[in-house]
Formats: structure tokens, sequence, C-alpha cells
């Protein structure tokens, strides 16, 4: 019997996430994060995407590329235990785990060619820029929901921290959207609300900057848990 197989990526997500730190924990938490999956010559074929436009929501599965140098462990430390407590990693959904896959269920926005490229506009993820793709499937919510289900350690509320924008940070999110028409604000307000940090630094006053597409933005904890978002700038001067 064969005890190991080989792969081929069908093809990469850009993400507006181009690094690891504040991307959400799970995917369709964040509804205005967004991407793209280009898919690779050889895959970027539209018959293989035919009919698939009617399916709102997507199942991705992918390999977590930015794990595999930090390598994988039996057990892993969850944020929702305070980051005290070990769990088997087969009980989470870490990257770092044998084999490194993940899986995604995302939104599918549309289909498009850009610069004769196929691919597929995705929002609600949870996917650092670059991420290489093994498969795309339609997400079936008659078998796929299961509202019966139970999550053991995790105990997951609405994420409602509240977020406060400097006026200097206000006014750079409201030019930048109207340049590029992304939505910087909304999307560093449910960013922060899912509340990126840590759980060992939760008590620590310390200042963040996080990557949202070219922008830096820096971000620290204010009276109360208010996030504030305190500066923030692109490549543009
Ligand atoms: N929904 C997926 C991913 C959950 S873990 C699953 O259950 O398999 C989500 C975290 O993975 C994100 O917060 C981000 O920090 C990290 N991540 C996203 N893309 C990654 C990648 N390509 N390599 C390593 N880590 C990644």
């Amino acid at each position: 019997m064969e005890t190991s197989v080989q792969f081929e990526f069908i093809g990469r997500v850009r993400s507006c996430y181009p690094e690891k730190f504040g991307i959400p924990r799970q995917s369709g938490l964040v509804k205005s994060s967004s991407g793209r999956l280009e898919f690779s010559f050889g895959y970027d074929r539209e018959e293989m995407v035919r009919d698939l436009e009617g399916f709102s929501h997507l199942w991705l599965q992918f390999f977590f590329h930015q794990a595999v140098e930090e390598g994988w462990r039996p057990t892993v430390r969850p944020p929702w235990l305070g980051g005290q407590k070990r769990v088997g990693v087969f009980a989470t959904r870490s990257p770092h785990r044998p084999n490194f896959l993940g899986l995604s269920v995302v939104r599918l926005l549309g289909i498009s060619v850009v610069d004769g490229r196929l691919g597929l506009d995705l929002a609600e993820l949870d996917l650092v820029d670059g991420t290489p793709v093994l498969d795309v499937k339609p997400y079936l919510p008659y078998s796929d929901s299961r509202p019966e289900a139970t999550s053991g350690f995790v105990h997951w509320n609405e994420a409602s921290c509240p977020v406060v924008f400097s006026d200097g940070a206000r006014e750079f999110c409201v030019e930048y959207e109207q340049r590029t028409g992304r939505p910087l604000a909304t999307l560093i307000s449910e960013t922060l609300a899912q509340d990126p940090r840590p759980a060992s630094q939760r008590q620590q006053e310390r200042s963040y900057g996080m990557a949202l597409w070219d922008v830096n933005v820096r971000w620290q904890v204010g009276a109360d848990g208010v996030f504030v978002v305190a500066e923030i700038s692109d490549g543009q001067i």
C-alpha cells in the first residue's frame, strides 16, 4: 500500500492579508476580507469552473506553506484556553499539523479573467497572500451544515471588540478607499474586532503593527479593551 502521494497545486490565493499576523482564526468571521484564487497554468480552464457561479460558498483545500518551516507539533495551545492548556493537534485547526493541510469555507463573489488568467473572486478568507491551493469544491448547505454539532472547548462569542480611529487614520482610510475602492476602515474594524493578539499577550499594554493590502496599520489597546488605530501608511507618499 502507498504511504505517500504527491500533489500539484491548482493555484494560489492573492489575499488582503500579506502577513499572518491579524488574519482571523477562521474563515467567515471577517466579511470584508477578500482575495482571488488565481488558477495555475493547466488548471485555468473555463470548463473546470462551468456552473460553479451558482454556489455562494466554496470549500478550499490549501497548503499552510508558511507553517512548514516551523514544523508540526502533536499538541498545541489553542487561544480558547488562554494559551495555557495543550490539546491534541487533531482537536484543533492549527496550521502546524502533519501534511499542513488547511480547509476553509469562503464566499464566491464571481469568476473572472484578469490579465488573461482565470480566477475566482472570494471573500470571508482566513488565508495569507500566496497560499497554494490544492482543490476547490462547492459548499453544500443541505449536507455540510450541521446546526446540532458541538464544538468541544471552543466557546466562540460574536466578537465585538470596539475599534476607534485617530483622526489621521480615519482620513487616510477615506482617501485610500476613494483611490483604490478597497473598504479599508471596515476591514480594519472587522479584523480587530476578532482580537488578533496572541492569548499570552492579552494582559500587556503594547502597540502592534499589521499589514492589510499594501497598508501598514499600527494599533494599540486602550482603556476598556478598545482597539485604537493610531498610525497608518502605504507605499504612496
Ligand atoms: N480555516 C482553516 C485555517 C484555520 S487557521 C482551517 O481550519 O484549516 C487560520 C490561521 O492560519 C490564520 O489566522 C493565519 O494565521 C494562518 N494561515 C493562513 N494562511 C496560512 C498559510 N498559507 N500558511 C501558514 N499559516 C497560514
